[in-house]
């Protein structure tokens, strides 16, 4: 970390995503100010350059490895770097993009562009399938309170921790009725929580996008999801949906005994 009588030098870039996760940020000029009292802002999308020779503390990464350039990129920065910060689902889980590694090329060729050389020559992944990744922060986008109070706890040199806790956790404290209950399926029992359960506050199923939390059992999970009625098929899909590179392997394989109906 930069000393303490020094802002540090702090880079946010992107890889293959939407870019939600960066303009979720920038879209709020009061956060913008506010993180420049922070940090000394070296690089971000749209209003810095790419700083191509400088030294960073902390770069903050959106978006996934889906091809060569990505990997490239990731690389440079990972060297340029003291701390990497993988930011948003995309960069830490694989989030939607990757859920092209759970279906078949057939099935998704017709629908992508002609010149497809550049989308095809990775399968996306998160960022941490090819570098040491110091720390997360999850979301699809992340929170903004979140990324400022992980950048203030790293300023006073502690260590900045994840809420570990399932989405159900906050869910039940904000006193909402349990979409489970309602025939709804919902991840909050196996995703980490933070988000103070955002979607189920407005009667939408969690879908995960948090990424699995630490103890999630997904046996007792699973097991509560088909004892009322759902098909294992369409949980196995939502389950892919944001984290399916982050669940055990055995959840993976398409002949998952127990779990495929
Ligand atoms: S995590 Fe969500 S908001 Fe961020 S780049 Fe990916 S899809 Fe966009
Ligand atoms: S609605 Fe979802 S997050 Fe809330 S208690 Fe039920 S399963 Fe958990
Ligand atoms: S409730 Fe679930 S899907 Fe919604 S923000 Fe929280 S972790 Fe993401």
């Amino acid at each position: 970390m930069a000393k303490k009588d020094k802002k540090p030098v702090v880079g946010f870039y992107g890889l293959t995503g939407c870019a939600g996760c960066l303009l979720s940020f920038i879209f709020n000029e009061n956060e913008i100010v506010s993180l420049l009292g922070m940090v000394d802002l070296a690089a971000f999308p749209f209003i810095k350059g790419k700083q191509g020779d400088k030294e960073f503390d902390i770069i903050f990464l959106e978006g996934v490895v889906c091809s060569n350039d990505d990997l490239d990129m990731l690389k440079k920065l990972r060297a340029k770097t003291k701390i990497l910060v993988s930011l948003g689902a995309c960069a830490s889980t694989g989030c939607i993009p990757a859920y092209r590694n759970f279906i078949d090329e057939a099935k998704y060729l017709p629908l992508m562009y002609e010149k497809v050389h550049r989308i095809k020559d990775k399968d996306p992944k998160p960022i941490d399938a090819y570098v040491h990744v110091d720390f997360t922060i999850p979301g699809c986008p992340p929170n903004r309170e979140e990324v400022k109070s992980f950048i203030k706890q790293l300023i006073l040199g502690k260590t900045p921790r994840l809420y570990n806790d399932p989405v159900c956790v906050e869910c039940k404290l904000n006193g909402n009725h349990c979409l489970l209950d309602e025939g709804k399926i919902c991840l909050g029992p196996i995703t980490r929580g933070g988000c103070d359960s955002v979607c189920t506050n407005g009667r939408f199923e969690c879908w995960g996008c948090r990424g699995p939390c630490p103890d999630a059992n997904y046996e007792a999970f699973i097991a509560l999801i088909k004892d009322k009625g759902h098909n294992s098929r369409t949980l196995k899909e939502r389950m892919q949906s944001f984290a399916g590179l982050k669940l055990p392997d055995e959840l993976q394989i398409e002949d998952a005994p127990d779990y495929v109906g």
